[in-house]
């Protein structure tokens, strides 16, 4: 099945919840950057809450881009998605792997360290929208919830979820961000809380065959509205030999010549894909003269 976000309402328009289902997405990062079960988990789990925060915004145009930076040994984890959802990421150290962490689990937050994240909103507007929160456990889905509450003052729940199969392709992947909307008083606060809480974790509903649409409705209960939105989502990544071009001429006239000299091509590997271009110094020298 292929990737997908579903956007939801509860029936009093209180709560609103995006869910998304990432299996492919994330099995092609594992892929393209050849990660660890641990890095898997790592980079997955930032991918899929970058496509949950790319859809939630209001253009297809708009971009949103989540940093990491940790002390840990995975090192800067980076996911960018679009405002449809589709993400692309990368990771400095991809081939770290660490112990189970004491809950038996892939140990995220052991990679990822104690440091910040950053959040990039490209809304169209002349200067991006940036905000900044120091990680509370590095688990990323508690990082996301905080910097929700304190950057964007919008209170919620994130939560995100990597499971790394026994020949360590990824079996299940996914989130939601479930927020509550203006107007939600301490009954549906206290209602949301209780519901949450008995709520499985987002890996073992995803595995056990519930969909976008069932795990909404899981975490809405007996508040559950309707899906206003579906979506496909996947991996995608932008780069292209124009882009690879336009980067070359930004490194301006001395820089190129400086290369030209060491060799006539230019190897550029893409951060994001398996892409590695091959571009004619001289070419973009032509390219900067006209
Ligand atoms: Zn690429």
């Amino acid at each position: 099945m292929n990737d997908r976000i579903i956007h939801a309402l509860s029936g009093d328009g209180m709560v609103r919840i995006t869910v998304a289902d990432m299996k492919n997405a994330v099995e092609q990062a594992r892929r393209y950057h050849g990660l660890t079960p641990t890095t898997t988990a790592v980079l997955g789990r930032l991918l899929v809450a970058a496509s949950i925060m790319g859809a939630d915004l209001k253009d297809d145009q708009f971009s949103v881009t989540l940093r990491l930076s940790g002390d840990g040994p995975c090192g800067a984890v980076i996911a960018v998605s679009d405002g449809e959802g589709y993400c692309r990421g990368c990771i400095q150290r991809g081939d770290v792997e660490l112990p189970l962490n004491a809950k038996g689990k892939l140990d995220v937050g052991g990679a990822v360290g104690a440091g910040t994240l950053t959040v990039i909103k490209d809304l169209g507007m002349k200067e991006p929208y940036i905000g900044m929160v120091d990680l509370v456990s590095g688990e990323i889905a508690e990082d996301i919830t905080q910097y929700l509450y304190h950057s964007e003052q919008q209170p919620g729940v994130c939560a995100l979820g990597v499971l790394v199969d026994r020949d360590r392709t990824v079996r299940a992947a996914g989130g939601f961000i479930l927020s509550l909307l203006p107007g939600a008083d301490e009954e549906v606060v206290a209602r949301v809380e209780k519901d949450i809480a008995a709520l499985p974790p987002v890996t073992q509903m995803l595995d056990s065959g519930m969909s976008a649409e069932d795990i909404a409705a899981a975490a809405l209960k007996g508040s559950f509205g309707s899906v206003v939105k579906v979506r496909e989502t996947g991996y995608r990544c932008r780069c292209s030999e124009t882009r690879v071009r336009e980067m070359l001429i930004s490194l301006g006239r001395s820089e190129l010549e400086q290369l030209a000299a060491e060799g006539k091509e230019a190897e550029v590997a893409c951060h994001f894909c398996d892409k590695v271009y091959h571009v004619s110094i001289d070419d973009v020298l032509a390219m900067i003269q006209e």
